[in-house]
């Protein structure tokens, strides 16, 4: 694990509407949060002191916190300044940013239709996600937990209780020696990586799979009309497991992950090809020439 534990370190986190010391950002144990997973959160990167989209995710973590029946204390359109305060305030050109909002400690039950929701704001340096696979490939073991139908959560919010099994996931992945795990949904179909889409490269052409029961990802639609401005097909379908036997390429999306090439799928192998690299390199270049949005 590399730096400090996250609740002992220097700087400051924005929290409900100040800054105070990283140390002393803390909540009560009945948060009704921690119990029952109200909350909802991003996760974002800065370039060169510019956070990459910061209004999309802005509205993605309105629309989460709506999906779980609550508003934000804060307008969207104040939440890029608040991210941006939070950038300098702690001296960040290449950063991470974590904002979380949660249903506080006033009831504790199931119900907390009275909760105060709270918002937090933190940010820090981090490095590449799945460190060296960057260059070699990621190797992705096979979840044995399934992404659910939309019908029995709010499967497209980036809320807590979403990531249980991605945790479950990757713990059992990261036991057996790989770096992450591949889900597939409830039907069978292959869905995405614990916190990244997936796409897969076959003769020249792009497949990923329709995003229909989990998250449309920003980098995923960025990545997307990024090959579309190259002249690169990019095919939304829905995908078997056994399809990836005869695919050459594969990568995955994500803030945190960017565009990593995967190497290995549990029995499945691919080639960390040309077209992965390129479109890798396109994606660093278009991150770092964005306007703060
Ligand atoms: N799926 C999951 C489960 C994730 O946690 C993430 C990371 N937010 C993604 C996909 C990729 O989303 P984005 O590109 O917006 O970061």
């Amino acid at each position: 694990m590399a730096g400090p534990s996250y609740d002992d370190r220097d700087g400051w986190i924005w929290m409900d509407g100040a800054f105070v010391p990283w140390r002393d950002a803390k909540l009560h144990v009945l948060t009704h949060a921690m119990h029952y997973a109200s909350s909802v959160f991003e996760g974002e990167r800065a370039y060169d002191g510019a956070i990459f989209e910061s209004r999309a995710h802005s509205e993605r973590l309105a629309a989460s916190a709506s999906a779980l029946g609550f508003s934000l204390p804060v307008p969207i359109e104040d939440l890029c300044g608040i991210k941006a305060e939070v950038m300098n305030k702690n001296g960040l050109k290449d950063a991470y940013i974590r904002p979380v909002a949660w249903r506080g400690s006033e009831m504790m039950g199931v119900s907390a239709q009275n909760n105060t929701i709270h918002l937090a704001i933190a940010a820090w340096e981090w490095g590449a996600y799945y460190g060296d696979a960057k260059m070699k490939g990621a190797r992705l073991d096979m979840s044995q937990w399934r992404r659910p139908a939309p019908d029995t959560i709010p499967c497209k919010a980036k809320a807590a209780g979403l990531y249980m099994i991605c945790t479950l996931s990757k713990h059992r992945a990261e036991t057996k020696g790989y770096s992450d795990s591949m889900m597939l949904d409830y039907r069978g179909y292959v869905a995405e990586a614990t916190g990244a889409n997936v796409f897969f490269v076959k003769d020249g052409v792009v497949h990923t799979p329709s995003p229909d029961c989990f998250l449309d990802g920003i980098t995923r639609q960025t990545v997307i009309k990024l090959l579309t401005k190259k002249g690169v097909e990019v095919v939304e379908r829905h995908i078997e497991p056994d399809e990836m036997e005869s695919f050459e390429q594969c990568f995955l999306t994500g803030t945190a992950a960017e565009v990593t090439p995967v190497a290995e799928i549990g029995p499945y192998n691919f080639e960390v090809g040309a077209l992965t690299r390129d479109i890798s390199e396109t994606y660093e270049a278009h991150v770092r020439q964005r306007p703060n949005n």
